[in-house]
């Protein structure tokens, strides 16, 4: 399978609207530090799957002229994994009537309302997707799972031919009763991908650049890979060289085959 990342920025993106701090100027010229919001491809040549439909949507969608997706897959309510959501209406081709979306059930219920017209033509097919039950796209298995954070959030497991891929979006620090719960899934995978805005500083509903680290040295996940990255964290180029050995940062762009 590959990863395709067509945005790697928190919810501010990188530059943010009218911030002249060093990170976001630095981020003016430097390619690797300009980030649209987080959103990924997952495909295997037959199926590509879409993670999350931030505002930057429809750029991304256009710049990396993804053509046809068949299963949409959310994390959360925030704004900045959804407010795309509504460019969906507009997409006739690239969608087939069965093109899944699949969210916390809270989430489906919701964007029933808000976005009416994206769901009530069919073009994308409401399918609440229980934590820990798995179910097919294609080739792909997948698993969602409960990760703590200020809204109802989920997680992805995705396995293709042998190899497994975690998507672990916004989460809170990953701690002892959530591995207990939710290890079996991640131990010993190929790669997990996982949202950490800041470097080190704790807070309750994000996993920092170090416990992220920390969490796939525990697991024994053969390759970490750092996105959803804000302003205030380190620039990519200090990134890199931080996490040197350790994990890798994604930027717009960044393809990684598994
Ligand atoms: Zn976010
Ligand atoms: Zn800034
Ligand atoms: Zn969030």
């Amino acid at each position: 399978m590959e990863i395709l990342f067509l945005g790697t920025g928190a919810g501010q993106g990188v530059p943010v609207i009218g911030c002249h701090c060093r990170h976001c100027n630095v981020a003016s010229t430097d390619n690797k530090s300009r980030r649209l919001r987080t959103l990924l491809i997952v495909r295997d040549g037959k199926t590509t799957i879409l993670i999350d439909a931030g505002p930057d949507t429809r750029t991304q969608i256009l710049e990396y002229d993804v053509r046809e997706i068949h299963l949409v897959l959310v994390t959360h309510e925030h704004p900045d994994h959804v407010l795309g959501l509504s460019e969906f209406y507009y997409w006739d081709k690239g969608l087939s009537s069965g093109t899944r979306l699949c969210a916390p059930m809270s989430l489906l219920k919701r964007l029933q309302h808000l976005y009416r017209p994206a769901t009530d033509v069919n073009k994308l097919r409401l399918f609440p997707a229980p934590p820990h039950k798995p179910f097919r796209e294609g080739a792909f298995l997948v698993v969602p799972l409960r990760v703590p954070h200020t809204a109802t959030s989920y997680g992805y497991v995705f396995t293709n031919r042998g190899k497994r891929l975690v998507y672990l979006g916004d989460c809170a620090h990953l701690g002892k009763d959530w591995i207990h719960k939710n290890g079996r899934y991640l131990v010993a995978s190929d790669c997990m991908v996982i949202s950490t805005p800041f470097y080190a500083k704790k807070t309750l509903d994000h996993t920092s650049v170090k416990e992220a680290i920390k969490l796939g040295q525990r697991l024994g996940i053969r390759k970490t890979i750092l996105c959803h990255i804000n302003h205030y964290n380190k620039t990519h180029t200090e990134l890199e060289e931080a996490v040197k050995g350790k994990a890798v940062i994604a930027y717009d762009g960044m393809r990684v085959g598994l």
